[in-house]
C-alpha cells in the first residue's frame, strides 16, 4: 500500500544496487506524497520482529528471551537508522520518517536538516524532486537539472564517504555535463530509466556509488 506509483522506480533500483540497509541514514527529497519514504523506512528500520520471529518458531523454547533479542535489536536499530525527508507539499506522517516541509533549495530548509543530522552523515541521498511543468521542455529541463544540482550539493557536505546519490532529471542536453560532475565525485555513475517509469516521459535517474573526496571526521 505505497502512496505512489513512484516507489517501484527506486524498489527496482534498489533491489539492484542494494542500497537500503538496516540502519542507514538516508535524506529523501521531493518526499510527497511519501511512497519513496515508506519503502525506505521499511528498510532502514527493518521489520526484524517478523523475520525473528519466523526463524526462532524452530527452536521456540517459549521462555520469551527471543521477544527480548527482537525488542533489543528493533530498538538498536531505531536509534541507528534515520530517515529524513523534504517537500514543499505537507505529507502525511509516516513511521520513522522525519519530514521538513519547504523549499530545499533553500539555506533555512538545508539547515533544519542539519539540524536533525547533528552531525552524523548520510549513506544515501535519494532525490524524485521535479519542478512544476511549464509544459517548455527547455524551461522544464533547467529548473529540473537546479534541482539535481541542488541535492548533489547538499551531498558534498553531508556524504559519508563511499555514500550513494540518485537524482531524477529530465533530460534535454545539460545532464551529460551533470554527469561529468558526478563522475569526478564518484567511483561510479550509471543512468538509469527503471521500467517502472513511463517510456514516453523524458525522465532518468543518475545513479551514484562510492562518494569519493570526503575524509569522515
Ligand atoms: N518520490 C515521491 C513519492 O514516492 O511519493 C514522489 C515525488 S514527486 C515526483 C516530486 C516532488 O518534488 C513533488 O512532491 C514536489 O513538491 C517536490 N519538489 C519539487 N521542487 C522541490 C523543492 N524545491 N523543494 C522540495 N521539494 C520539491
Amino acid at each position: 500500500n505505497y502512496r505512489s506509483r513512484s516507489v517501484y522506480k527506486l524498489i527496482e533500483l534498489d533491489q539492484k544496487y542494494k542500497l537500503l540497509n538496516p540502519g542507514n541514514v538516508v535524506i529523501d527529497c521531493g518526499a510527497a506524497p511519501g511512497g519513496w519514504s515508506q519503502y525506505i523506512s521499511q528498510k532502514v528500520f527493518l521489520d526484524i520482529t517478523k523475520e525473528e520471529k519466523n526463524s526462532s518458531t524452530i527452536a521456540d523454547d517459549n521462555d520469551g528471551d527471543d521477544n527480548l533479542i527482537v525488542a533489543d535489536r528493533k530498538e538498536e536499530q531505531e536509534q541507528k537508522g534515520l530517515v529524513i525527508a523534504i517537500d514543499l507539499l505537507s505529507i502525511l506522517p509516516i513511521h520513522g520518517v522525519n519530514f521538513i516541509q519547504g523549499d530545499f533549495t533553500h539555506a533555512s530548509i538545508q539547515k533544519k536538516l542539519q539540524d536533525l543530522l547533528k552531525g552524523r552523515k548520510a549513506d544515501i541521498v535519494v532525490s524524485d524532486m521535479a519542478p512544476n511543468f511549464s509544459g517548455q521542455h527547455l524551461a522544464d529541463h533547467v529548473k529540473s537539472m537546479d534541482l539535481c544540482e541542488a541535492a548533489l550539493s547538499l551531498s558534498d557536505q553531508i556524504l559519508k564517504s563511499e555514500g550513494s546519490f540518485l537524482c531524477k532529471f529530465l533530460m534535454g542536453g545539460t545532464e551529460e555535463e551533470f554527469k561529468k560532475r558526478l563522475q569526478e565525485r564518484f567511483k561510479q555513475v550509471r543512468y538509469e530509466k527503471p521500467d517502472a517509469s513511463r517510456p514516453k516521459s523524458t525522465e532518468g535517474y543518475y545513479m551514484c556509488l562510492g562518494y569519493k573526496n570526503n575524509i569522515e571526521p
